[in-house]
């Protein structure tokens, strides 16, 4: 603590106090507040550029820096400051590099306290610092917000693994299934996680479009050195989306080096593709053999239950809003391919209840989203009706077919005959010879013995629409 002496001396007058002195008082809070950890790492290269009408200006090496100060720490760091010298109204950060020329891009305006500017301008090579490479993270994309179940849990343990370690696991992880199954999710809440655990790891997640443009301009600024260098200096590397290198060889073989470079020195790398490593096409063959050599895990296509369970944590950020079960339920059954077109069904149906004030039902989500579940349309068969209400019944779809006559058989049976002829064009023997071979006029009295019930009992009714919705749009 010897670099706060003279600052501490003159408690009494801060206001008269100088603004060096100020700086170093906000500087020994700060350590206070964050602990040596993250102060060693990213404040105390912080230097105080200048001052002028409640403007402090304070000096970071690099963009990276900036960025992350900024996203970190730029609140505490003016109140502290506020509270030293009543004067202050915001903190600009700058860009410097310490060699005595301003880095300041002359087009991107810095970020303030009162306006921080976060669009993305592709600067030059020459002044790229790590982590300006990136990809920013997603602030939804976390482990809290991530629904486990069994498709994604060895992807979602291997990245939990992986986020608290500070010594390389399986080298690389590499995470592959479908479209909006979640593998983006996980890489950036992988990122999130040790940015807050172990804010001292340099994290660098992008996307492999990305990789690709950054090589492709470091080879035309012939500054491939700087682009090698900046990439093997990170403790975590991510790749998202490996497939888009596809027949790109010389990006496949400069990400083959890099990738090797990193592995020899014990970082960690973790790669996502919408495949498995050897179903990769147009991908060389020692690339594919070695990104097979750590953990390859496998996020399967949802099942209802993880879908059900996706939007109901979803549905449970607006509880203004509330969105009936029976709802969730129809949704989870009928967009099935991905959960960003199931989260985007949601919010559409949460976006227009809010507006218009309307509760949200099964009507008018049909009407809502008609377009979406059209798509999932599809013929329905008996069988489907069969397996459908047995399973909502809970008996065996064998009872479909057999001759008992309990009600708790014969009811559902009736309802699935009833079904049949609503949903399918198959004729009544037909539907009598599905079931067990019975007769067409048992086929008759089942849709009639459904109706009547229906008409009388609102609940009942409830429950045939429901198999209904399920099975059709
Ligand atoms: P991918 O990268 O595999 O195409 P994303 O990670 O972009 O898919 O996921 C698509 C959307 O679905 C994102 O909004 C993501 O948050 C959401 N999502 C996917 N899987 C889950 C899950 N298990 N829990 C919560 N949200 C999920
Ligand atoms: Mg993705």
């Amino acid at each position: 603590m010897t670099d706060l002496g003279m600052g501490l001396n003159d408690g009494g007058k801060r206001g008269s106090s100088s603004i060096d002195q100020q700086w170093i008082r906000v500087r020994a809070r700060l350590r206070g507040e964050v602990g040596e950890a993250a102060y060693k790492s990213w404040l105390k290269p912080l230097t105080l550029a200048g001052y002028e009408d409640g403007v402090v200006q304070i000096a970071v090496h690099t963009r990276f820096m900036r960025d992350w100060v900024v996203a970190h720490f730029a609140d505490l760091i003016k109140s502290l400051f506020a509270e030293e010298n009543g004067n202050v109204h915001s903190v600009e950060f700058i860009v410097h590099d310490g060699k005595g020329s301003s880095l300041q891009e002359p087009n991107r305006p810095e970020p303030t306290l009162n306006g921080g500017t976060t669009e993305a301008v592709d600067p030059p090579l020459m002044s790229l610092q790590l982590e300006d490479y990136g990809a920013p993270l997603d602030p939804r994309y976390r482990f809290e917000d991530f629904v486990v179940g069994k498709p994604n849990e060895l992807a979602y343990a291997a990245s939990r693994r992986i986020a608290d370690a500070t010594t390389v696991q399986f080298n690389p992880l590499f995470l592959y299934g479908g479209v909006g199954l979640g593998k983006t999710h996980l890489m950036h809440a992988i990122a999130w996680h040790i940015r807050a655990k172990h804010p001292e790891r340099q994290v660098l997640c992008m996307s492999a479009e990305k990789f690709m443009n950054h090589f492709i301009r470091a080879l035309r600024f012939k500054d491939t050195v700087s682009f090698k260098d900046m990439f093997r200096s990170v403790d975590v590397l991510m790749i998202d989306d490996l497939q888009f290198i596809s027949g790109k060889e010389s990006t496949q073989e400069e990400f083959f080096h890099t990738f090797n470079a990193l592995v020899d020195h014990n970082r960690q790398v973790i790669v996502s593709a919408d495949k498995s490593p050897t179903d990769l096409e147009g991908m060389e063959e020692r690339l594919r053999s070695r990104l097979g050599w750590g953990l390859v895990a496998d996020i399967h296509p949802t099942t209802y239950e993880l879908r059900l369970g996706i939007l109901q944590a979803k549905a449970e950020q607006h509880p203004a809003t509330p969105v009936p079960p029976k709802v969730l339920e129809y949704l989870a059954h009928k967009i099935v391919n991905n959960v960003r077109e199931l989260e985007g069904a949601l919010n559409r149906l949460i976006a227009t209840a809010e507006l218009v004030g309307r509760e949200i039902t099964l009507e008018s989500t049909n009407e809502l989203l008609h377009d979406v579940l059209r798509l999932s349309d599809r013929r329905v068969t008996i069988d489907e009706i069969q397996r459908k209400v047995a399973e909502h019944f809970n008996i065996r779809v064998a009872d479909m077919h057999s001759a008992r006559r309990a009600r708790s058989v014969a009811r559902p049976r009736q309802v699935a005959m009833y079904l049949s002829k609503q949903l399918t064009p198959r004729s009544l023997p037909e539907i009598g010879r599905k079931f067990g071979g019975r007769d067409h006029t048992t086929v008759i009295h089942a849709v009639r013995k459904v109706e009547e019930l229906c008409s009388a009992d609102r609940s009942f009714s409830e429950e045939v629409d429901l198999l209904k919705r399920m099975l059709q749009p």
